[in-house]
C-alpha cells in the first residue's frame, strides 16, 4: 500500500540558515508541516526553493493592528491624539461592510507579502459602527483564510460605561466569531468609570473563556493608572496568562519606584505587554518642540522582570497614525531603536518581539522543528542583524507549506 512517504515532498527548501544551527540545512515540507530537517536532503520534491544561505525564520506575528480602521484617514483628516479620542466615531459612521472588507483586504494583501502569518486585529464594536466593522472583517478573514490566520478582538473603542450599547455588542461579536475581547479604559470620563470598564471587560472574558487584550495607559501621562487596574482585576478573577496589555506608554513616566511596583503586579498577573512604538513615537511626546516623553514603554524593565513583550504596528493611515506599511521587520527595528536595545542579545530579543514573543502572546508556538507547521519566512540575508539592516529586504512567505507571498528589493545585498 502506498504511504505518504512514497510520494515527493511538497516543498524542499535548500541551503537554509537557521538562527540556532551551524551550517546550512535543508527543510522538507509535506502536508503543511516540516517533515524533515537535515544538511542534504536528496529526496524528490514537487517544488524546490534555493535559500542560498538565507535565514529561515518562523513567519511574523502582528500582535496588535486596527484592521477595521486602516486606510480611513481621508474620512476625518489630520488631528491630534486628544482629538482622535474625541472624534474617532466620525470616521466610523461612514463605514459599510463592503468598505471595511475592501480596506482590510488591501492591508491583508500587504501583510501576507511581508511575511505575516498571524494577525491579531482590533475591531471596533460600539454604538457608532455596531457590528458593521466586525462583519467586514469576517468577510476579509474568509477571503484570506489560506494565507493568514486572522484573530479578531472585539474592541469597545467608545467605552463600556460611556457607551451603554458596547457590552451587549461585544457579547454578540464573541458569539458570532470574534476571538478575544478588547478594552480602552481611557475612553471613559473618570477614574471610577475606567475601573468599571476594566471590570466589565474582564467579567466578559471570565464568562466566555476568551483572551483579553486591553489598551492601557496609552497617553504619556503619569497620572494614568489603567495598567495597574488591569493587573489587579486579572489577579482577582484568576485570569493569569490570558491577558495582554497594549501601549503602556504612561509606565515610562511613572517614578522608578512606582514603575517597579506596577511591573511586579503585571508579572504576578501573567500579563503580556504589546508595545506599539511605530505609531506611538509619532503621536506622543508632549507639547514641547522636542519630545520629552516618548511614545514607548519601559521595555527593558518589563523584559528584565520576565514579562513577555511583543511589538506591533497599531495603525496604518487612519486618524491615529498616517504611515506604516505593515512590515514587521520595520516594527522590530523601531522597537529596537526606541527601547535602546544595543547588545547582540537585545537585538535578537527585538526580532523575537515580532516573531516568537508575539506568537506566544497570541497563544501560538513558534518553532522550526520536525512536525511543526511550515509557516516560514525565507530571508535574502543570513542573520538577524542583516535582515534589520537591509530593510525592506528580500523575503519569501510560506504558509502551510505553500508560497503565499514575498517581496524583492533592489537594495538587498549583504550577507
Ligand atoms: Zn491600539
Amino acid at each position: 500500500m502506498a504511504t505518504s512517504a512514497d510520494r515527493p515532498h511538497d516543498l524542499l527548501i535548500k541551503k537554509a540558515c537557521l538562527a540556532d544551527a551551524e551550517g546550512n540545512i535543508d527543510l522538507a515540507i509535506r502536508d503543511g508541516v516540516i517533515a524533515a530537517l537535515a544538511p542534504n536532503i536528496s529526496e524528490p520534491a514537487t517544488e524546490t526553493i534555493d535559500a542560498a544561505g538565507g535565514l529561515v525564520t518562523c513567519s511574523f506575528v502582528e500582535p496588535h493592528f486596527h484592521l477595521d480602521k486602516c486606510l480611513s484617514r481621508p474620512l476625518v483628516g489630520a488631528i491630534t491624539p486628544e482629538e482622535a479620542f474625541a472624534r474617532a466615531h466620525e470616521a466610523k459612521i461612514h463605514f459599510t461592510v463592503a468598505d471595511v472588507e475592501a480596506r482590510a483586504s488591501e492591508a491583508l494583501r500587504l501583510a501576507v507579502a511581508q511575511g505575516i502569518g498571524h494577525m491579531r486585529a482590533q475591531c471596533d464594536v460600539d454604538y457608532a459602527t455596531k457590528l458593521i466593522s466586525f462583519e467586514g472583517l469576517l468577510r476579509a478573514r474568509e477571503r484570506f483564510a489560506d494565507a493568514i490566520d486572522l484573530e479578531i478582538v472585539a474592541f469597545p473603542q467608545e467605552g463600556m460605561v460611556k457607551d451603554a450599547e458596547a457590552p451587549g455588542l461585544l457579547r454578540e461579536a464573541l458569539a458570532g466569531g470574534a476571538d478575544a475581547v478588547g478594552g480602552l479604559p481611557e475612553a471613559e470620563l473618570n477614574v471610577d468609570d475606567q475601573r468599571r470598564h476594566v471590570a466589565l471587560v474582564l467579567d466578559i472574558a471570565a464568562e466566555t473563556g476568551v483572551p483579553v487584550e486591553m489598551h492601557c495607559d496609552y497617553m504619556d501621562h503619569a497620572e494614568l493608572k489603567t495598567l495597574a487596574m488591569l493587573a489587579a482585576g486579572t489577579l482577582e478573577r484568576g485570569l493569569q496568562g490570558r491577558v495582554t496589555a497594549s501601549h503602556c506608554n504612561a509606565l515610562a513616566n511613572y517614578s522608578d519606584d512606582e514603575a517597579k511596583a506596577v511591573i511586579e503586579q503585571v508579572k504576578q498577573a501573567g500579563i503580556s505587554v504589546a508595545v506599539l512604538p511605530v505609531a506611538n513615537l509619532q503621536m506622543l511626546g508632549g507639547p514641547k518642540r522636542t519630545p520629552y516623553n516618548r511614545g514607548s514603554s519601559r521595555v527593558k524593565e518589563l523584559l528584565d522582570a520576565g514579562i513577555n513583550v511583543a511589538a506591533g504596528s497599531d495603525s496604518m493611515f487612519d486618524i491615529w497614525y498616517r504611515f506604516n506599511r505593515l512590515d514587521p521587520v520595520e516594527t522590530g527595528y523601531i522597537a529596537c531603536l526606541s527601547a535602546g536595545m544595543r547588545t547582540d542579545e537585545e537585538v535578537q530579543t527585538a526580532f523575537d518581539m515580532v516573531t516568537a514573543r508575539a506568537a506566544r502572546m497570541v497563544g501560538k508556538a513558534a518553532a522550526i522543528s520536525v512536525g511543526a507547521p511550515a509557516d516560514l519566512v525565507v530571508h535574502g540575508v543570513s542573520n538577524i542583524v542583516q535582515v534589520l539592516r537591509n530593510l525592506p529586504g528580500r523575503r519569501l512567505h510560506i504558509k502551510n507549506g505553500r508560497v503565499v507571498g514575498g517581496q524583492d528589493s533592489s537594495n538587498w545585498c549583504i550577507r
